[in-house]
């Protein structure tokens, strides 16, 4: 039997979580990260984004990007538009449900929220390395029975069994673990990027019971980015003459900044917000928000949050001093004026120390331990089932010791230092028949440090793995010149069972090519992304000499083209786009320095 994993299906962000030697723990997606923003995009060659990758390039294709499917879910209905259409006439047709028409395909909710789940799957099998085929996803608790019927053909078309449907909040206290605590009342607060959601749960017999719900499902942090938005427009059209108002291109970049401009202020006094600057006609727009004015522009949207929290509490019969505990879940609540609501209201210091974004799949991960038993299975090799060995230069699959050795043994290899004056060395461990570490299953990482700061290829770091007669994996490094070392321990409970190993040894076979350019498609998505960020974060501090405005003009120029290419979908295109966006921040780079340089040369004049 495989493990099964939790899974929090987001209006706009889905997380996945799986138990680890008896905690819940995040499993990252394919770009490492613990959110997955539930946005799907098609792009114009068929092509098909889910996450990040669709998110970023919705300022170039907001017409084919979908984001907030979950709020169809299981409505039934008419026929509708794509992207802002869509969700602009969703909110006109609340109550009834949607099919969208892209290229003449038509896909339900049930199709969409399948493409995300999709993802969750498959990122979640690369990361554990072994077949994910049940889980266990939470579902918000007022979901009524069509609703929760359409997660599972959701899930079902994604290759996912539900062994259960759990609610949010319910999956927040275990996440706490509010049951084994003997938490008897406790009120979840869940303010997400569309829905805000209170409950009242009772504990009793070891579970929880829902005792009310309330909220409001057209309020949420996306209501907060627009009134942002609001105040970037009229800031920039004021400051700088620049109406951001006037294309669906502009208004989703718009959205953009407001978003990054609000998480911002849940941590600092003040945001300042840089213009891209192909929308402000090449030239460096910037203007400031104070978070003071920022909740003031909000306040009656967090005053909209006192109603239905009160209405909860006096359905459920229960006054505020009667709370054991208030937990916090949903992005939103990091925004401080939000947190002094719900200390105001509830008067207890709410429970938020938990990754309010995270807590929901973490619970759902409990909650998978729990149906799987808590019976792991140790499963007793008696050889190795799959090479094992470490990244190495490039990112190439170092063997150490190869598929069907037999059990216990050790073996070590030598490697060296990738740099010149490398003092730490990441190890990351890996088993898999693929050429590329990335190809392959990671089992673990970690580092050695100290090592003699030597000219590159001069070090020599012995790497020796030992497989004992349970199938446990040690893995030692020791730089020989200090004899410093560190090790890791592979649980076998990481190792991946019998049947499970000839299925993936004949699935990697079988679509060895396919998965290939896949795997190029997504990593050249993902690269392109992680370009478009830094492009961001330059650009931001990009002013000053005319040599630095020109190649940040330039630069401004090939990231619209990078995301214009993202839109496309082709990989090709994305590749030249980012390559070209590539050399220009190289150029915007040295632009800079040079800057820097002549400052300083100014200043030691002075
Ligand atoms: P959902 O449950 O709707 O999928 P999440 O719980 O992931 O959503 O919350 C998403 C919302 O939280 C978004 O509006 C996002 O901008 C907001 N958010 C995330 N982090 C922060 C932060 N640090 N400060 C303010 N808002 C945040
Ligand atoms: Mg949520």
């Amino acid at each position: 039997m495989t493990q099964t994993i939790g899974i929090d299906l987001g209006t706009t962000n889905s997380v996945a979580a799986y138990m680890k030697d008896g905690r819940p723990e995040i499993i990252p997606n394919l770009e490492g990260e613990a959110l997955t923003p539930s946005v799907v995009a098609f792009a114009r060659d068929q092509r098909r984004w889910v996450g990040r990758v669709a998110k970023a390039q919705a300022v170039a294709n907001p017409l084919r990007t979908v984001f907030s499917i979950k709020r169809q879910m299981g409505r039934v209905a008419p026929e509708a538009g794509a992207g802002e259409q869509i969700v602009s006439s969703i909110k006109r047709h609340m109550g009834s449900d949607h099919v969208l028409t892209i290229d003449g395909r038509a896909y339900t909710p049930v199709d969409i929220s399948a493409m995300i789940l999709e993802k969750l799957k498959a990122d979640a099998q690369a990361y554990l390395g072994r077949k994910v085929e049940r889980a266990v996803v939470t579902v918000p608790a007022y979901f009524n029975d069509g609703q929760r019927r359409a997660t599972r053909d959701a899930a079902a078309l994604a290759g996912l069994e539900v062994v259960r449907l759990v609610n949010e909040p319910t999956a927040a206290a275990l996440a706490y673990g509010l049951d084994i605590e003997q938490a008897h009342t406790i009120l979840v607060w869940d303010l997400g990027g569309g829905t805000f959601d209170v409950s009242v749960l009772e504990l009793g017999d070891g579970v929880f019971e829902v005792k009310a719900v309330n909220g409001n499902t057209r309020l949420g942090g996306d209501d907060y980015d627009e009134r942002m938005a609001a105040l970037l427009a009229e800031r920039f059209a004021q400051q700088w003459q620049v109406d951001l108002t006037a294309s669906p291109e502009s208004r989703r970049m718009l959205r953009d900044l407001a978003e990054r401009a609000k998480i911002r202020l849940s941590t600092e006094a003040q945001a300042p917000v840089t213009l891209p600057r192909a929308f402000g006609r090449g030239a460096r727009c910037e203007v400031t928000v104070t978070r003071e004015a920022f909740e003031a522009a909000t306040a009656d949207l967090t005053e909209q949050l006192e109603a239905p929290a009160r209405a909860a509490l006096a359905d459920a019969g229960i006054d505020p001093v009667e709370l054991d505990r208030v937990v916090l879940v949903g992005g939103m609540t990091r925004v401080p004026a939000v947190r002094r609501l719900v200390r105001r209201i509830t008067g207890l210091e709410p429970y938020g120390h938990i990754d309010p974004d995270q807590v929901v799949a973490l619970g759902a991960a409990v909650q998978a331990g729990v149906l799987d038993g808590g019976l792991r299975h140790v499963t007793l090799v008696d050889v190795t089932p799959l090479s094992l060995g470490i990244e190495t230069l490039g990112g190439l699959f170092g063997r150490v010791i190869d598929r069907n050795t037999p059990i216990p043994t050790s073996r070590s290899r030598l490697f060296t230092n990738a740099r010149d004056n490398q003092t730490v060395v990441d190890v990351h461990v890996l088993q898999g028949e693929r050429e590329l570490a990335a190809d392959n299953m990671t089992l673990g990482t970690f580092s050695l440090s100290d090592i003699t700061p030597q000219p590159r290829g001069e070090a020599k770091i012995e790497v020796a793995f030992d497989i004992d007669a349970n199938g446990i994996i040690h893995v030692l490094a020791t730089d020989l010149q200090t004899d410093a070392s560190r090790r890791i321990l592979v649980e076998p409970a990481g190792a991946p069972r019998r049947e499970e190993i000839e299925a993936a040894l004949a699935e990697s076979r079988a679509r060895m090519d396919s998965d290939r350019r896949r795997r190029e498609e997504i990593e050249a998505g993902i690269r392109a992304e992680n370009l478009l960020r830094a492009a961001d974060d330059m650009l931001g501090k990009a002013s000053g000499t005319e040599s630095v405005e020109t190649f940040a003009g330039a630069a401004d120029v090939a990231a619209a083209a990078v995301r214009e290419a993202l839109a496309g979908g082709n990989g090709e295109n994305i590749g030249v786009a980012a390559k070209e966006l590539e050399n220009c921040l190289k150029a915007l780079q040295a632009a800079l320095r040079k800057a820097a340089a002549f400052l300083a040369t100014q200043g030691q004049a002075a």
